[in-house]
């Protein structure tokens, strides 16, 4: 792992006051390194020899979801997709597309949505997702 790498795990576990272990930083790793959204499966799966069993990979996840590090980004074809919080303000995170022909989702870290106002009394809103359907620029390409 080059150091500055090392470095930026290090720094986002401790800014959790998450322990440096070994698991936690392979997924933040894997996380860092692809710029859409992971299931746990493509996770595990990413981790090749050293891959701890799936129940570890949703438990250290969920560890780093809690000290707000990681995100649930959303759920598609019922699998949970983590991702790192880093590219998201406090409230909002950026909005993700969905292919709905291939299924090809991606990061829109440049659109921007206004945050929602005007909620209900009484209610709270502590984060906005918001979630963009369409076709990726292969499967528009194929269709015209
Ligand atoms: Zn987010
Ligand atoms: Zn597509
Ligand atoms: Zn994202």
């Amino acid at each position: 792992m080059k150091s500055q790498l090392k470095e930026r795990i290090d720094n986002l576990l401790d800014s959790a006051k998450l322990k440096r272990t070994g698991p936690r930083k392979t997924i933040l790793e894997i996380l860092l390194a692809c710029n859409r959204p992971q299931t746990a499966d493509e996770i595990v799966s990413a981790m090749g020899n050293t891959r701890p069993n799936k129940v570890t990979v949703y438990r250290t996840l969920e560890s780093m979801v809690e000290g707000g590090i990681v995100h649930k980004a959303f759920v598609e074809e019922r699998s949970q997709h983590y991702e790192l919080a880093d590219k998201c303000t406090e409230h909002q995170c950026h909005p993700h597309f969905v292919c709905t022909d291939c299924g090809h989702t991606r990061c829109l870290h440049d659109v921007l949505v206004p945050m929602a106002t005007s909620a209900p009394a009484g209610f709270i809103i502590e984060r906005q997702q918001v979630r963009l359907q369409g076709l990726c620029p292969k499967c528009n390409q194929a269709k015209s």
